[in-house]
């Protein structure tokens, strides 16, 4: 995909200011603003600049004069083609007005769409504006953004929301594009983990040695196979960790270096953690799965040469251990007992590196979001700090991949440590992400 803009969708019932908003937010008169035609008939877009980033934005206000029926089949009819084609929503109300009953039906409707959505309480001027914008709330659709299109109160704030709220730049890529990527994977560990041995009983004759290529580490190989469901995954593997290559060549060993292993888990998305049973976790193995963490990658870890491991109670209880005091970041890490040389526990693997992928690829619907935003506030309220309340207003999921949570507020920049990681865990609990590493950002709101 090439040059495709993110799409930004303007909602709601009719006179609540829809195309006032739009002209605000396109910085232009509406005389200027055409149809475009190949589109639905009287649905006006046009490019904007939203804090720096260009969008596509469209209105579909005009489009209730549809058919009739109840005001909220017309609304959901005409938004639903507009719908499809929105990487964002902003679903638009009227302060002043309230909440009425098809806003209430739309909001419902909205939320099952699973698209991300800001909540726009329009008309909301002056000093009474911010207040009658919270009545909003009652949506489910997370805080109620105020502004006045009319007389450009807030955009900076919805600016800054919207920015958020769009996939990140990078990752614009078409989901069944996606889909259709293998899964990219590394293998790393210390020396004598384990890690060909594991390799080898993975995908056994099928491998494949498909490198060097573009794009990759120099020297870089990448080994391609189908696992049991039909998922192509890629193992990318560096130099450094071409052992196996003994196994074609017999050339001379190379011993894995920690150097080997961040190359290859910068190039792959999940990774598997070979940890030797019979020496427990170590300070290398910690180095490369808090760097694995700090990378952003989903982590599995393979407790290896499980057979040869007397007593397995004590031996998984070490490992616990030093995860929960050593790795708090990676709460929950999928630990998946094994023997690469006997085989045994080997088929539990690709079903949690494949579960791994899915969380860190999971986006968490926006009400979703701030049901549980609300949820831990209450339970935690933010802390005060030179006497004052640090004020967290809503949080959006811009992305994922991984996931990353963007927390709007006032001094956020106070937050402390242990507040930002409880909502990290707490976030990391609710939505069972477990293992995953979750990136927590703050803005300033005015
Ligand atoms: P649409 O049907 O949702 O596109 O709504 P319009 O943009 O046509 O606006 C409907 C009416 O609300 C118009 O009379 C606007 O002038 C008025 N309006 C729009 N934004 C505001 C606002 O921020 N404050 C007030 N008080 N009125 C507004
Ligand atoms: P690498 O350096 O991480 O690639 O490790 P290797 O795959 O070369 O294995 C190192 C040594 O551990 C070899 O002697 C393997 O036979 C042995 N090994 C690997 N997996 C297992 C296992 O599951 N159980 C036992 N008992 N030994 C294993």
């Amino acid at each position: 995909m090439t040059g495709r803009l993110p799409t930004v969708v303007i909602l709601g019932r009719p006179n609540v200011g829809k195309s006032t908003l739009f002209n605000r937010l396109v910085g232009r008169r509406l005389a200027i603003v055409d149809d475009t035609p190949g589109v639905t008939r009287d649905r006006k877009e046009a490019e904007a600049t939203i804090a720096g980033r260009r969008v596509r934005l469209v209105d579909t206000a005009g489009l209730e004069e549809a058919p009739p029926e109840s005001i909220f089949g017309r609304m959901r009819a005409s938004s639903e083609a507009a719908l499809r084609e929105a990487d964002l929503a902003l679903f638009v109300v009227d302060a002043r007005a309230g909440i009425t009953p098809a806003d209430r039906a739309f909001a419902n409707w909205l939320r099952r769409a699973r698209k991300p959505v800001l909540l726009v309480a329009n008309k909301a001027e002056g000093k009474a504006g911010g207040q009658q914008a919270l009545e909003a709330y009652e949506l489910g659709l997370g805080e109620p953004i105020p502004v006045s299109a009319e007389h450009g109160e807030g955009i900076g704030v919805l600016h800054q929301a919207i920015a958020a709220a769009l996939p990140a730049a990078e990752a614009e890529a078409p989901a069944e594009e996606e889909r259709e990527q293998p899964l990219r994977l590394a293998i790393v560990g210390r020396p004598n983990a384990g890690k060909s041995t594991l390799l080898n009983a993975l995908i056994g004759k099928e491998r494949m040695i498909t490198g060097p290529e573009p794009g990759l580490t120099r020297d870089a190989v990448a080994v391609e196979w189908t696992d049991e469901t039909g998922r192509r995954v890629r193992l990318v593997d560096t130099a450094g960790m071409r052992k196996r290559a003994r196994v074609a060549r017999g050339a001379a060993l190379e011993q894995m270096s920690v150097g080997a292993s961040i190359a290859a888990l910068r190039e792959s998305e999940v990774v598997v953690l070979v940890v030797d049973a019979l020496l427990g976790m170590d300070e290398q193995d910690l180095r490369i799965a808090r760097l694995a963490e700090r990378e952003g990658r989903a982590v599995v870890i393979a407790l290896n040469k499980w057979d040869a491991v007397a007593d397995r109670a004590a031996a998984r209880k070490r490992l616990d251990d030093v995860l929960a005091t050593s790795l708090p970041q990676l709460r929950g890490v999928p630990v998946v007992p094994l023997s690469a040389l006997t085989g045994r526990g080997v088929e539990k693997l690709m079903p949690a590196v494949r579960e791994a992928y899915a969380l860190w690829n999971r986006r968490v619907g926006t009400g979703e979001l701030n049901r549980w935003f609300e949820a831990a506030k209450e339970r935690h309220p933010p802390p005060v700090v030179d006497g004052k309340r640090i004020k967290l207003r809503y949080v959006t999921m811009p992305k994922a991949r991984p996931p990353t949570l963007v927390v709007f507020g006032t001094r956020v920049e106070e937050l402390p440590e242990d507040y930002r990681r409880y909502l990290v865990n707490s976030f990391r609990e609710t939505f069972g992400m477990p293992g995953v590493p979750i990136r927590l950002q703050l803005r300033e709101t005015r």
